[in-house]
């Protein structure tokens, strides 16, 4: 019919918008760490969704969790409880608590994806810099690391030192001072009397899984005690199980003030993320000031409950500190082949150099044999698979990785 409207398409006939370069590969099916593609074809995941996919796919505990409340409720927005917003926040509380808000009462604030808890974080910070460090109105500033990757959103990438993220975003939110991650008197000489917080990655993942040296976490620490600054830690991704403890922060003996997850909260079902931390700076959000429609919502609040129970018993963070060695012995044989130039691992998760070509051909090559991983920048790539994997489907992976790359 002339001047019918008809959806328009890209020059590739998709109708997505072209903000994604995904592997050439379309996934029908999941379980544990294996996937399905369109062709019948399984590949194992050593990608695990960003560290979304902890658990494995669907995990039959946390798809039972959903399935009950599907047929209960599912939302009822933040105008109304729902039966299990509080004893999500205090499951949540108390897995994480006892890790941050050194010696006080932790809160939870629940919210969706990654760049919320960020973005809420930073307001709160700020607002409590404000009101209870009396920083004069709209100096605040917080220190971010270079290279850091928080998220999406405006001002997230205001503090990006990452081209892509950034260019043709501005005008961007002043506020934020960047110095280079693992520097602490770099961070230390960041800091003044209008800094509120440090905002870091305790391991930088989209960077290459970068660890900081043993002393860094500390040093910053004691330099945001000294200051009357904030530590936000965000444990989006190294959180939750990653690094073979609850919060990577543990590994350094560092407890933050607040710390933003997600990723692994919704457990591979659906975005659930929070920040939790001292009550005194969650406290400044009063009612009307901070909020969102599906933010603890009642079937996230459900698979959430679902995943701190199974974090709970320790079981899950020692299986992946376990498997984490296993790794960390492949990755030495493949350095010492000279398929790897190095690596950087923490738990079972870690950023792979390769001596040639890129990271994404390396990937192309892994896909060729059956396994999944993603590149990061340049020659990197990254490898995180579930925390429930198997031994052995680890080994198969890895002896997959090591076909691929010998194939380059
Ligand atoms: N923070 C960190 C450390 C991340 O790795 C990510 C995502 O990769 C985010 C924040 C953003 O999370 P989301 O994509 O759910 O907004």
């Amino acid at each position: 019919v002339a001047g019918a409207a008809t959806p328009s398409r890209s020059a590739s006939g998709s109708a997505l918008a072209p903000n994604y370069a995904p592997l050439p590969v379309t996934l029908v099916a999941g379980e544990g760490a294996w996937v399905t593609d369109d062709a019948g074809r399984r590949h194992l995941d050593l990608l695990a969704g960003y560290s979304a996919l902890n658990f494995g796919h669907r995990h039959p505990a946390l798809v039972a969790a959903a399935h009950a409340q599907l047929d209960r409720l599912t939302l009822t927005s933040r105008a109304f409880d729902h039966d299990l917003l509080e004893p999500f926040a205090r499951a949540l509380a108390g897995l994480v608590g006892p890790l941050v808000a050194p010696g006080r009462d932790a809160l939870v604030l629940p919210m969706n994806t990654g760049a919320e808890a960020v973005e809420t974080a930073i307001k709160a910070a700020r607002k409590w810099g404000y009101e209870v460090k009396g920083v004069p109105a709209d100096r605040a500033t917080v220190v971010v690391a270079h290279g850091n990757f928080h998220g999406r959103t405006t001002t997230i990438v205001s503090f990006s030192d990452d081209p892509d993220a950034r260019d043709g975003f501005g005008p961007f939110t002043p506020g934020f001072r960047a110095v280079p991650f693992g520097d602490a008197a770099a961070l230390r000489a960041a800091i003044d009397e209008t800094t509120v917080a440090v905002l870091l990655e305790p391991v930088q993942g989209e960077h290459g899984v970068v660890v900081p040296p043993a002393d860094y976490l500390p040093s910053v620490r004691a330099a945001c005690d000294e200051a009357d600054v904030l530590l936000v830690a965000d444990e989006i991704q190294s959180g939750l199980g990653r690094t073979g403890r609850t919060l990577a922060c543990e590994t350094w003996g560092v407890r933050p003030d607040l710390v933003t997850l997600g990723k692994a909260l919704g457990g591979g079902i659906l975005p659930v993320s929070a920040v939790v931390g001292r009550a005194d700076v969650l406290g400044v959000l009063t009612a009307g000031t901070h909020g969102s429609t599906f933010g603890g919502n009642a079937l996230a609040c459900a698979v959430g409950l679902a995943v701190v129970d199974l974090l709970s018993p320790g079981d899950v963070q020692a299986a992946a500190a376990e498997r984490g060695r296993e790794l960390g012995t492949w990755l030495d044989a493949l350095v010492a082949d000279g398929l790897l130039t190095g690596y950087r691992r923490l738990g079972l998760w870690a950023g792979l150099d390769v001596p040639h070509g890129t990271g994404r051909a390396a990937c192309e090559a892994m896909l060729r044999e059956g396994v999944l991983a993603k590149d990061t920048h340049g020659r990197t790539l990254r490898v995180a698979p579930p925390l429930t994997i198997t031994p052995d489907d680890l080994a198969e992976a890895l002896a997959r990785t090591a076909r691929a790359l010998r194939s380059l």
